[in-house]
């Protein structure tokens, strides 16, 4: 079996260098030991027609590849910018008011899709499964299918697939779902995000799904769940390395004695970043006498920072710490330590070792891989305490955190007040309970799982036989597409 994963972006990170999010960080660990090729962006645009013909500069990876194209520089604004983050990323993460989006926005999305699919049939070779991730390219399995690719065709959704009404917000949502079933597999992160999808299906193309399968036009659909993980002994072994790196000693020679609490998210609406400073404001308004006791880091991580809503969040969150820290700060001591700015993997274990409380309190997240991270790197004979949103994906597996509302201010300030004070036996308690299910569910299962899945879903016979069929179907509306 030949793997090839695509997605948006590629990462070649050093242990030195910080992620661009979870899936650079699932995925970079995965084809470096699988042997997988790995295709995306390479993070410039050039003229379509010649970038085609040199597609595809690779070089290795581990055991593995990179293989990475410019984009067309026509679409690529309307594509990222656009469409993907602009229409989808706010719908998927139930902010349909933040949509905003054009008719060219959607082109853009369908023409780099279609660039995508031209530019991998050079590895469409006799024993390729393709693995597509993530909502930057919903349509390129269509696409696949009517260029005549007749491998396996995976997708992952990284996000949330959001309630019905809310994804018929997005314009063309109907012909992006269709699109979709072009996929042989498509995996979510959590039951929710698959019954939502299942129910878009349903209500919007009057599509029957049977056991997580589904026919259309395409062929058979399996939907099925597979919460992505980590590595567990690779981040405490890293934390544990990382406690002697200067700047996680600075940062704990600098806390003389008190307590820190730690967030660490891209600047991104859906982490809920306001309303946890604004937590952490009340709880000193209700417990005056935590002050000087605890303090919070929280790193923010500047992200697509050319869209207007991530530009405005910005200005309103350094707008927030600055008053926060107006109203609770001393000469010596400050509430709240604002950091915009990335860091290695590396040096982010040795900060979630250092932290008694880790804040992970998104609005909406497909999983949030920090919360799983904050709990591997914690000292098992004195761990921190996860104060966890319970509409984050990792809610279902980390159920003994604490779990909180991210609406509820008030809520959210009590339970960090209670994180802070907690005995070391229930600390102890819950974080072996966490441990024990990462642990069950690494990501080296998850990328396992997907891709026998995949090629199970591929030996049946009632698949076998619909083949033929369905690539003459999608040859057909090639051609009449064009
Ligand atoms: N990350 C990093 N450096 C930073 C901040 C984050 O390397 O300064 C990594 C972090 O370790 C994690 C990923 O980026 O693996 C963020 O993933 P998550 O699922 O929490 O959120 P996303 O950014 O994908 O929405």
């Amino acid at each position: 079996m030949n793997v090839v994963v695509v997605s948006n972006r590629v990462a070649r990170a050093k242990p030195d260098e910080p992620l661009a999010g979870g899936l650079a960080a699932a995925l970079l660990p995965m084809v470096r030991d699988s042997g997988a090729i790995w295709v995306g962006s390479s993070g410039h645009t050039g003229d379509a027609a010649q970038t085609h013909d040199s597609f595809a500069k690779v070089e290795a990876l581990g055991s593995g590849a990179l293989a990475t194209v410019d984009m067309p520089a026509k679409h690529y604004r309307g594509y990222y910018e656009g469409f993907a983050n602009s229409a989808l990323w706010p719908a998927l993460h139930s902010r349909p008011d933040l949509i905003h989006v054009t008719a060219d926005d959607y082109t853009s999305y369908r023409e780099i899709n279609a660039f995508m699919a031209r530019a991998l049939l050079r590895f469409n070779k006799p024993d390729a499964v393709f693995w597509i991730q993530d909502y930057h390219f919903f349509m390129l399995g269509a696409e696949l299918r009517q260029l005549g690719v007749d491998r396996p065709l995976g997708f992952f959704l990284h996000t949330p697939w959001a309630e019905r009404r809310t994804m018929s917000a997005v314009p063309r949502c109907a012909d992006l779902a269709d699109a979709m079933l072009a996929y042989d597999l498509i995996g979510f992160q959590t039951v929710e995000d698959r019954q939502n999808f299942e129910d878009y299906l349903k209500a919007e193309l009057c599509l029957n799904v049977v056991d997580g399968m589904v026919a259309s036009h395409w062929g058979f659909t399996q939907l099925a769940t597979f919460p992505i993980g980590i590595d567990v002994e690779e981040f405490s072994a890293r934390a544990t390395k990382a406690i002697g790196r200067p700047e996680v000693a600075r940062l704990r020679d600098s806390l003389r004695g008190a307590k820190l609490a730690l967030g660490v998210d891209r600047l991104d609406y859906s982490k809920g970043l306001a309303n946890r400073i604004r937590a952490f404001d009340r709880m000193f308004e209700m417990e005056p006498a935590l002050k000087r006791s605890v303090s919070l880091l929280q790193v923010a991580v500047p992200s697509r920072g050319n869209i207007k809503a991530y530009r405005e969040l910005k200005s309103e969150l350094a707008a927030l710490v600055g008053e926060v820290n107006g109203r609770h700060g001393e000469v010596d001591w400050m509430p709240i330590r604002y950091l915009n700015k990335a860091f290695s993997q590396l040096t982010l274990a040795g900060f979630y070792r250092v932290a008694s409380v880790g804040l992970v309190t998104p609005l909406h997240d497909g999983m949030n891989l920090v919360a799983k991270e904050y709990v591997a790197a914690q000292n098992p004979f004195d761990p921190g305490v996860l104060v966890l949103s319970s509409f984050a994906g990792a809610a279902k597996e980390l159920d003994a955190a604490l779990l909180i509302n991210p609406h509820d201010i008030d809520g959210m300030a009590r339970q960090i007040a209670i994180a802070l004070k907690m005995s070391v036996e229930e600390r102890r308690e819950r974080w072996q309970a966490m441990v024990r299910k990462l642990k069950a569910a690494s990501v080296q299962t998850w990328f396992a799982d997907f891709l026998r899945t995949l090629s199970d879903i591929r030996r049946t016979p009632l698949r076998a036989a619909a083949r033929p069929i369905v690539l003459e179907l999608a040859s057909r509306r090639a051609a009449n597409n064009h």
